[in-house]
């Protein structure tokens, strides 16, 4: 099915991730208000108008996959942003979904992919990383201190670092695993109450202790506000990320990837726009 197509499917409302697609039709693009935007607001502008052209471009490529789709607009994206489409990761985040529905992906040669549970993670990835060696496996979803260890085993990027007491089990756990995935401080970007993530003054020290004791720190990660165009807070991730000397960038979903990368985004998580709506509205 085209991409086109399977946007109108997709569940509407992703309580984990917390954020409401707009349905195809909208036209509600409201603006953000976000305190701080060095030389932001046109770029933003530019940003919006090349997401909506990748957008139509994508519907027009009807015969590719989806992961060819989304390949070519994340491609279309950078260039159009004078980046080059190799700096962008595509984390194609198959939670919820069952191994028959990874394996496609897998075959057709794509290697990185994104979980929000690691209970989860542990029951379908052992198998399919024995059968497709390469596998990258990114966790994207909440953590609990207690199942630091386990994280740490089983991942190779984690982007939901967000408090003191995650990264002090994060530390002890890679001290005794000796092996250090990535890790990427998520910021609660539009200070929402209900949401995980750092609040944006406290990042300055998270990110201080995470580097003292040893974390491997990549980036920032964030998950932008529901119903609200999400490239002003992009651009924010990207100024904080800049302010701390970070080069990683999470950020962009199905909805809004090609937005996240003209912002600069190195790492884009990827859900249904590959895989088609998840069954539940709570996975
Ligand atoms: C589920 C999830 C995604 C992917 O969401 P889609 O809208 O399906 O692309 C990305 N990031 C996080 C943190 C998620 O939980």
């Amino acid at each position: 099915m085209a991409i086109g197509a399977r946007q109108i499917t997709m569940a509407e409302d992703d309580a984990r991730a917390g954020r409401k697609r707009p349905q195809r039709g909208d036209r509600v693009v409201r603006h953000a208000r976000v305190g701080h935007q060095p030389g932001g607001a046109h770029r933003v502008q530019i940003a919006v108008q090349i997401a909506h052209g990748a957008a139509i471009a994508a519907r027009m490529t009807e015969t590719n996959s989806p992961l060819d789709t989304t390949r070519a607009q994340i491609a279309q994206a950078a260039k159009l942003a004078g980046r080059k489409p190799g700096d962008v990761t595509l984390i194609a985040v198959s939670k919820t979904h069952a191994a028959a529905a990874i394996r496609p992906l897998l075959d057709a040669g794509h290697r990185v992919f994104g979980e929000n549970r690691v209970q989860e993670a542990a029951t379908k990835w052992p198998e399919l990383r024995a059968a497709y060696p390469g596998v990258e496996l990114h966790l994207v979803g909440q953590l609990q201190s207690n199942k630091a260890d386990e994280a740490v085993a089983l991942f190779d990027a984690i982007h939901s670092v967000d408090r003191p007491s995650l990264v002090d089990a994060l530390a002890k756990a890679m001290d005794k695993a000796g092996r250090r995935p990535a890790c990427f401080v998520q910021v609660n970007i539009g200070e929402e109450a209900q949401k995980g993530g750092c609040a944006i003054p406290d990042l300055p020290a998270l990110i201080d202790q995470a580097r003292a004791v040893g974390l491997p720190v990549a980036g920032l990660m964030c998950v932008p506000p529901a119903d609200i165009e999400p490239a002003p807070y992009f651009a924010l991730l990207a100024k904080l990320a800049r302010d701390h000397g970070l080069d990683g960038l999470s950020m962009g979903m199905s909805a809004d990837y090609s937005t996240a990368v003209t912002l600069g985004a190195t790492h884009v998580r990827v859900g249904s726009a590959l895989f088609g709506a998840r069954a539940s509205a709570t996975a």
